[in-house]
């Protein structure tokens, strides 16, 4: 296939073209319509709406090819950003992403989600108030907003369902409400899909295939197919925290099973242990902290978490068969939990899946997160109606990738299928 992949944006859609130049990738209609193979008019009727809604903007002419000298294309700097939150179970950190996928005035909050749906969405209203009246975003419009859950969010309606760490939060049409409070596009999405989508779009753009495991407080598992987020039939695609592994035994897990993975490996669990053992932990950031510090205890337990998670994770890169498996969150900088991973999946699977399977920290840091929020709510409010007027029938290279499926769940419906889509 000699198509550029690793995107999450839909083939040759707004989104993608937008970051297409923002990457640098492309600086003119002509590189645009040799990289996405789309025919030249309807490149330049999506070019236009980009222009007119002021993302991009034209600069001087660039080299001639033989004809006019082509207009070059670029980001417009007050082109609008998107407001980003990234929710931990209790902790948010928020941001205003740029369309380049650049986290700007980035605040960390501590915030107990266990406080319920409304009292959090009063809470975030007034934050995004005031990140939209910070200096930096002073003459730049909010477009849209990305907000990622620990929880499984219901990708379709952009609703929460029977998340076993946010009490009374089952069925919150959490899109909807923040959506008529702040009169912008919102997507909301589990924290892991988020971070996955950050660090494929940031660290590793030229990945098709990267699992990305999330170790915090939870336990979750944002999967990268054919360089798009995979969400499944409804949204619950990846989350491996509910798999029932040996070392926990008959352990009670929030879900109502037992022995399940999360009982042994989350950072709620560790923590749990080690206050059992009388050490003084609040955060999974201070397991991290004791192991470095050489704590016997912490480093026992988060090798043995290493060892389970390895255990569930080895059934997946044999069915799922990444380049990349990358892990994240508090709990992913810790050496022996990678170390005891690495062992385990080496050993248990088949040598076909792990020969070029590189298995990392991830890259993308603390921002990931809130990235792949506003990069999602980019391509969101990008593929809303009125966003593709007078599209033209398309070559064939734009069935290349797949299903149309929108890899957001923001408040518009999509627009209706232009003709490439139709086409498959
Ligand atoms: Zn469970």
């Amino acid at each position: 296939m000699d198509y550029p992949t690793g995107h999450v944006p839909e083939w040759g859609s707004h989104a993608h073209l937008l970051r297409l130049v923002a990457t640098g990738t492309a600086n003119s209609r002509s590189d645009l319509v040799r990289l996405v193979k789309l025919a030249p008019s309807t490149v330049s009727s999506r070019v236009e709406y980009l222009l007119d809604q002021r993302y991009l903007r034209e600069s001087g002419d660039g080299r001639s090819q033989g004809g006019r000298r082509p207009k070059l294309l670029e980001i417009r700097g007050d082109g609008g950003m998107m407001l980003a939150v990234d929710f931990g179970s209790s902790h948010a950190r928020i941001a205003a992403i740029d369309v380049a996928g650049r986290a700007h005035t980035v605040t960390e909050h501590p915030w107990e989600l266990a406080q319920g749906p409304e009292r959090t969405v009063d809470w975030l209203v007034e934050r995004c108030r005031e990140l939209v009246n910070a200096p930096e975003m002073a003459g730049i419009p909010a477009r849209g907003l990305g907000v990622g859950l620990p929880g499984p969010v219901e990708n379709r309606h952009g609703k929460v369902v029977l998340p076993s760490r946010m009490p009374g939060w089952h069925g919150a049409a959490i899109r909807d409400m923040l959506s008529e409070r702040l009169e912008l596009p919102v997507v909301v999405e589990n924290d892991a899909n988020l971070m996955a989508v950050g660090e494929h779009l940031t660290a590793r753009s030229g990945v098709e295939h990267l699992l990305v495991v999330k170790m915090g407080t939870g336990i979750g598992c944002g999967v990268i197919s054919a360089g798009r987020l995979h969400h499944g039939a409804v949204g619950a695609a990846g989350d491996i925290s509910h798999v029932r592994v040996p070392a926990a035994g008959d352990t009670p897990c929030t879900c109502g099973n037992t022995g399940c993975l999360e009982t042994v490996a989350s950072g709620a669990a560790i923590t749990q242990a080690l206050i059992a053992r009388g050490i003084e932990v609040k955060h999974p950031t201070d397991i991290v902290r004791l192991v470095q510090e050489g704590n016997r205890e912490a480093t026992v337990l988060v090798r043995e978490a290493g060892r389970s998670l390895g255990e569930v994770l080895a059934t997946v890169v044999n069915f799922f068969n990444p380049a990349f498996l990358v892990i994240g969150g508090a709990l992913g900088s810790a050496h022996p939990l990678l170390a005891a991973l690495r062992g385990v999946i080496y050993e248990r699977c088949l040598p076909l899946a792990t020969q070029s399977l590189e298995i990392e920290s991830a890259a993308a840091g603390a921002n990931a997160g809130v990235i792949g929020a506003g990069l999602l709510a980019l391509q969101q409010v990008l593929s809303s109606p009125g966003a593709d007027p007078g599209a033209t029938p398309a070559t064939t290279a734009g069935a290349a990738f797949g299903t149309a499926s929108g890899t957001a769940s923001g408040t518009a419906p999509r627009t209706a299928p232009s003709t490439e889509e139709t086409a498959r």
